[in-house]
């Protein structure tokens, strides 16, 4: 792509700050900082906060706090509109100045008669441009003390229409469109007009968003152009809908994106995850961020809802964390170890012990968890100590202790004392095997039991076994 012949990409992710962040409105932030990425554009974040009753900063801290983790760094912003609010009013100015917009004195109560006697006439309510200014026409006389809204005002007759790269076209009826009220009797811009004159000012060329805001798109249109300005690409996102095939949302037991970073997923895997979420490249089921980013586009979307499956994203999950360096997620494990009351130096030691475990897990919580037994004391259950660690067993592990208070404390050492206890008491490896992990490890299953030994402090593995 040359540089003169295009302009540079410019998305946005652009949340209202009201309360919960999930997947679902994340991966509206995930696709166009990968499309930004991609093609060296350049990712804006705007918080819609002109809901001021229900936008809150604590909102706006999950926010910028997920994204974080998720590595979506803005390279503009987090604009904020509530501190927008003159410049909307500026446009608005201007736009009745240039007969784009006008004063509307209907009241509520006359509204709502219009609206019953379009009901009952089976017509779609909208609203009937009594103020609307036409060359000819008499406005009626302005109401004294009534403060008034301001329409826009909307093309008659003809249609608007959009390629979107995500549902094709589409297209809308302008008579299906009334005036839109663009701002309140207050004078506060609505929701709709912020979102053009800011798409507008920040240069958005494409517009990457959930599909509940497909009706919008049409109306945001028309205000642009009004505007002077040409429509940026839209795709619009199916919806993410949970297991049970609902809209995700809190409501239906959606969880805030930053648990899974509480839960220990990698953000990677969270990102390959969501990426995977309605966008795919050929077969392709588990990738990093640079290829994510080296291949995002907007040709390969889904077009149907996906479904979120938690099962998927644990083996995704575990995909990753078998793919990252030893020496990266020991700080990761270092830190889910402290939070179980374990203090675990993030030294040579715990960069193998990850090296060792991680094939196990799809996440650094669960990877602590088997690794909480080098670090804290273990519990063995009666029913494994009952199983493995009999009568049959246990002149065995006398032996055995004889052996590792002698060799040097290596994973071959180790085996050979293994091997010649078992020659010794006539017994086959699982059975001793299962004892010793039982005893040391609190558990029966274990990778390979030398090499988890090996990794104990000789004293701990002696004194665990002595209890028996
Ligand atoms: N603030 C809107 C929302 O959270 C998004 C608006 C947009 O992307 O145009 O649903």
């Amino acid at each position: 792509m040359s540089s003169t012949s295009h302009a540079t990409v410019r998305t946005r992710f652009a949340p209202s700050p009201t309360g919960f962040i999930h997947l679902g409105n994340i991966r509206s932030a995930l696709y166009p900082w990968a499309y930004a990425r991609a093609t060296g554009g350049v990712f804006v974040l705007r918080i819609e906060d002109t809901d001021v009753e229900r936008s809150s900063q604590e909102a706006v801290d999950v926010i910028l706090e997920s994204m974080r983790w998720l590595g979506l760094d803005a390279d503009e912003g987090p604009f904020f509109q509530m501190q927008r609010m003159d410049r909307y009013k500026e446009v608005l100015a201007g736009m009745l100045e240039q007969g784009l917009a006008y004063r509307c004195y209907m009241s509520q109560a006359e509204l709502d008669v219009l609206r019953e006697r379009q009901m009952a006439a089976k017509q779609k309510p909208r609203y009937d441009g009594t103020w609307r200014p036409e060359p000819g026409k008499t406005l009626p006389s302005v109401p004294a003390g009534v403060q008034p809204v301001i329409r826009f005002r909307s093309p008659i007759g003809g249609s608007v229409a959009w390629d979107d790269k995500v549902k094709g076209r589409i297209e809308f009826s302008n008579d299906e469109l009334d005036d839109l009220v663009i701002a309140r009797p207050d004078g506060t811009p609505t929701y709709n007009f912020c979102v053009v004159v800011d798409d507008a000012d920040m240069k958005i060329t494409h517009v990457i968003r959930g599909d509940d805001h497909v009706n919008n798109t049409p109306r945001q249109i028309h205000i642009l152009r009004a505007l002077g300005h040409e429509p940026p690409v839209y795709a619009h996102l199916p919806t993410v809908l949970n297991e049970q095939g609902e809209k995700m949302s809190k409501r239906h037991g959606a969880k805030p994106v930053t648990q899974y970073r509480d839960e220990g997923y990698l953000a990677d895997a969270v990102v390959n995850y969501l990426a995977r979420l309605g966008w795919s490249h050929g077969d392709d089921e588990i990738f990093s961020r640079e290829q994510l980013v080296e291949w995002f586009n907007l040709d390969h979307l889904g077009k149907s809802a996906a479904q979120f499956d938690e099962a998927k994203l644990r083996w995704v999950g575990a995909q990753h964390l078998k793919r990252t360096d030893d020496a990266v997620l020991a700080p990761l494990v270092a830190l889910q170890l402290h939070r179980l009351g374990l203090a675990a130096p993030t030294d040579e030691r715990l960069v193998r012990l990850c090296g060792l475990f991680k094939d196990r897990c799809a996440t650094t919580v669960e990877l602590a968890q088997w690794l909480a037994m080098y670090f804290g004391e273990v519990a063995p259950s009666t029913e494994d100590l009952a199983a493995h660690v009999t009568d049959a067993v246990k002149p065995a592990l006398t032996s055995l202790v004889g052996r590792f208070s002698e060799i040097a404390w290596d994973a071959a050492s180790i085996q050979r004392a293994f091997k010649a206890t078992l020659a010794e008491h006539g017994l086959k490896m699982p059975q001793l095997a299962h004892a010793v992990r039982v005893l040391v490890c609190g558990r029966a299953q274990t990778p390979s039991v030398d090499a988890v030994l090996a990794l104990f402090a000789r004293d701990t593995v002696l004194a665990r076994l002595r209890a028996a």
